[in-house]
């Protein structure tokens, strides 16, 4: 089972990612939660650009499908094959929605992006970017200089309306106990379907 988490900044992807997979975890299932970009030389490499200033594009999205791939070929599909659940707190619909709000067609990064297992289940952490904004400031991080409101607003977009199979959207505007609920139940549904 495959489960990516998504949605802009300050979402609460990481902390729902997490009390997802403990809660799977009390069901008796091996749970591996991932983070893209990953930790690895690509992923810290894209890290540590977009702290300073940003990479073109075409740059960026180069390093995002090297990271993408190592972590496609050394852990999602290894464990996947094993039978256990990833939980991926960011995959490729991130992808599509922050390169595609910088320009690149989304159609286009789809298809980059093919070789990718697709998810089971996207849960798409919904919520105003005024609102992501300042949970980041409230948690005491500075947004990254292009994480302004304009632009989270073209990445929600893109996270709601791009080709995407197996999405459910959850407000997340609501307490994390609430979002927690919800994204509960849609992976109850699509593992009971
Ligand atoms: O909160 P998280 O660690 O997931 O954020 C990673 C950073 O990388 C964020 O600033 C996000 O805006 C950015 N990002 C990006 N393109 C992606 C994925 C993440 O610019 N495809
Ligand atoms: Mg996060």
């Amino acid at each position: 089972l495959l489960i990516a988490v998504e949605g802009i900044d300050g979402a609460g992807k990481t902390t729902v990612a997490h009390k997802l997979a403990e809660r799977l975890r009390v069901r008796g299932m091996t749970v591996i939660v991932g983070k893209e970009p990953t930790a690895g030389p690509w992923g810290a490499q894209l890290r540590a650009t977009a702290a300073q200033g940003r990479l073109s594009v075409e740059e960026e999205m180069r390093l995002l499908l090297l990271d993408r791939r190592q972590h496609v070929d050394e852990v999602i599909k290894p464990a996947l094959d094993k039978g256990d659940v990833v939980m991926l707190d960011r995959y490729y619909p991130s992808s599509a929605a922050y390169q595609g709000a910088r320009g690149i067609a989304v159609s286009e990064i789809l298809q980059q992006n093919a070789f990718a297992p697709a998810p089971d289940i996207t849960l798409v952490l919904d919520l105003a970017p005024s609102t992501g904004l300042a949970r980041i400031r409230a948690r005491g991080d500075k947004p990254n200089h292009f994480e302004t409101e304009d632009n989270l607003a073209r990445c929600r977009d893109i996270f709601l309306q791009m080709e995407l199979p197996s999405r459910v959207v959850i407000d997340a505007s609501r307490g994390a106990d609430d979002v927690l609920e919800s994204a509960w139940e849609a992976i109850g549904n699509v593992m009971s379907a």
